[in-house]
């Protein structure tokens, strides 16, 4: 399956549902056709579920491909997942086989590909805990495997990743009981429920700091809790609330005000989790 979609605004298929035109939006579930694209375009963006990018411009001339493939397989104690499978789907097909390791990651609302470049993890689980090695396409459109222990796998990000689509990601797993599992998923929604703002939003906005979290940082140093019409939550700073209709420049300019503001403060480069594609 391909699809290809000319002048598109990405708003009908992000995450966030902002508006951000592109020359081509392309969706597909074969590799053959993502190696295509890798040797001839030269400016493309690989895309998940688009839940931690902000584009920064209105229209651009770039090519944007979304890799659907949701395949998973067991073959005795290794998961095999194409990187177009959600992160719920995962931990669904991980707890009914009884496998352990995606539970309470299973609230974070992206698929795999974006969750392994970001190193996502929730309550001490993290989406690269069991991981053994990556199936990846280069830029000459060869594939390759990463091995774990090649991956400089820091903070919200694998640092040596950025020239690679991530087509394949191998686990190692354990067998825990489906009754342990559930519950533990059941906690970490809880837990979310109870400490994050009911808002849409794209997740925590800044990286947080040993010794200072980023809302403490902004309920500090900010004097507005609102900017350009983008509104931080009130529940919980390091929120930024997307209301339909909102303008991605607008969520731009209030994330640097923010910068700006704490670097002249604190002589100290406050960086986002969210990627801003300019
Ligand atoms: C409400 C909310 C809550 C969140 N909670 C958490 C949380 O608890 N913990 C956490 O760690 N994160 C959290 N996030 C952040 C985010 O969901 C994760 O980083 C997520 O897993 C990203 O996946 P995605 O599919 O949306 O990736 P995208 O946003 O689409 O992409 C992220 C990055 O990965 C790259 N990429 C995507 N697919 C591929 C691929 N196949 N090959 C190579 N590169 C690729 C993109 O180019 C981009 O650089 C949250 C986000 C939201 C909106």
């Amino acid at each position: 399956m391909i699809r290809v979609y000319k002048n598109y605004d990405l708003k009908k298929n992000s995450y966030s549902h902002l508006s951000a035109k592109v020359k081509y939006y392309i969706e597909t579930d074969e590799i053959k056709v993502i190696t295509g694209i890798i040797k001839t375009e030269k400016n493309y963006l690989i895309v998940g579920n688009m839940s931690k990018l902000l584009f920064a411009f209105k229209s651009k001339d770039i090519t944007i491909i979304h890799y659907t493939n949701e395949e998973i397989k067991l073959k005795n104690n290794i998961l095999i997942v194409h990187s177009g499978v959600s992160l719920k789907k995962l931990a669904y097909f991980a707890i009914r086989n009884s496998l352990e390791g995606f539970e309470k990651i299973s609230t974070i609302p992206g698929e795999l590909g974006g969750s392994i470049k970001n190193n996502a993890s929730f309550l001490n689980q993290g989406i690269n805990d069991l991981l053994l090695f990556l199936v990846v396409i280069d830029s000459f459109g060869n594939k390759k495997i990463i091995l774990k222990s090649e991956l400089e796998i820091s903070y919200r990000n694998i640092n040596n990743l950025d020239k690679f689509f991530i087509y394949q990601a191998l686990f190692k797993v354990k067998k825990k009981t489906r009754f342990f599992l559930y519950f533990e998923k059941k906690k970490a929604l809880e837990y979310r429920l109870k400490h994050q703002p009911h808002i849409h939003s794209f997740g925590s906005t800044f990286k947080n700091y040993k010794q200072l979290k980023a809302y403490e940082i902004i309920n500090k140093f900010i004097p507005f809790k609102e900017y350009y019409g983008v509104k931080i939550s009130l529940m919980h700073a390091n929120f930024i609330q997307i209301s339909p209709f909102l303008d991605y420049l607008n969520i731009v300019k209030l994330i640097e005000r923010i910068q700006e503001l704490v670097y002249n403060k604190l002589s100290f480069y406050l960086e986002t989790e969210i990627r801003i594609i300019y």
